[in-house]
């Protein structure tokens, strides 16, 4: 069973968790770690021999082009994550579309191949956002894995379907939602960030073995290149809840991923969309 492995593309300062704490017009004062992370993420792929997608900021395309390239030319997949991580919530139809238009046009510029994949900043597409789908459908992406099946306090649409659906009456675009397990009646989010991390490696290891045996689907896993990085500033100000979740066990991450990748067949989240797009015919 082929798992679906991403990266989020975004710069430590850039997180959901912070948004309240770092303004966007402050972004282009704060040291950028991105592309020497995003490398040691390649170097790191290259080593255990998977290919990924990676989720990329417009922002961060158009200042580290050759990065996007790079990735391309290694043979991963160069999806959006949006311009500047607006969650999708915030933004009404127009922005929305003006913002994918401006990403794939930079991603497509940087990194020399189509982007028909895109995942919503902080998984913000849900209940509140019923034409998101639609507009992902008539750009005419392939796919989309921006829902997160759970109930969370920074995201989450609980009724959506766990696994591959079309969320578009007479489109192909798919959406993926991120993995989710069930244990005792609930659905827990298990497709990486914050849980991978923080929660023993044998949750996660139970979780997927749940997905991939008892539902029989591919599971999808996303980290971000801030994860591997425990030389990151550190953020003073922000809610402690979100520090906790932000700088816990970053020097392990490295090892922890390896083992994951060990475990489990990955490869690129278009693959994966293909393979469940063929499956619900
Ligand atoms: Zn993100």
């Amino acid at each position: 069973m082929l798992n679906a492995l991403s990266v989020d593309i975004e710069d430590w300062f850039q997180v959901g968790a912070f948004e309240k704490t770092i303004a966007r017009d402050d972004w282009d004062g704060l040291a950028p770690r991105v592309a020497r992370n995003s490398e040691a993420v390649l170097e790191l792929f290259a080593r255990v021999g998977v290919k990924a997608t990676f989720f990329t900021l417009g922002w961060v395309a158009e200042r580290n082009p050759g990065l996007i390239r790079r990735i391309a030319d290694a043979g991963h997949e160069v999806a959006s994550h949006g311009w500047d991580h607006q969650r999708v919530f915030t933004m009404g139809p127009d922005a929305f579309r003006a913002d994918l238009l401006r990403t794939r046009e930079m991603l497509e510029q940087a990194g020399g191949q189509k982007v028909t994949g895109y995942r919503a900043p902080s998984f913000s597409i849900d209940k509140r956002t019923p034409w998101a789908h639609e507009i992902l459908a008539e750009a005419g992406y392939a796919y989309s894995s921006s829902v997160a099946p759970v109930v969370h306090d920074h995201y989450g649409w609980p009724e959506a379907p766990r696994f591959a659906f079309r969320p578009v009456k007479g489109s192909p675009l798919l959406e993926l939602p991120v993995t989710t397990a069930r244990l005792a009646g609930r659905t827990l989010a298990a497709g990486g960030g914050g849980f991978f991390r923080l929660l023993p490696y044998r949750f996660s290891r139970w979780a997927i073995r749940q997905v991939n045996g008892e539902a029989d689907r591919p599971a999808v896993f996303y980290f971000h290149p801030w994860e591997i990085d425990p030389g990151q500033p550190r953020v003073a100000d922000a809610p402690l809840r979100s520090k906790i979740r932000h700088y816990s066990r970053l020097g392990s991450m490295e090892t922890r991923l390896e083992r994951l990748f060990g475990e489990f067949a990955w490869g690129r989240t278009d693959a994966v969309a293909a393979a469940e797009s063929a499956r619900l015919g």
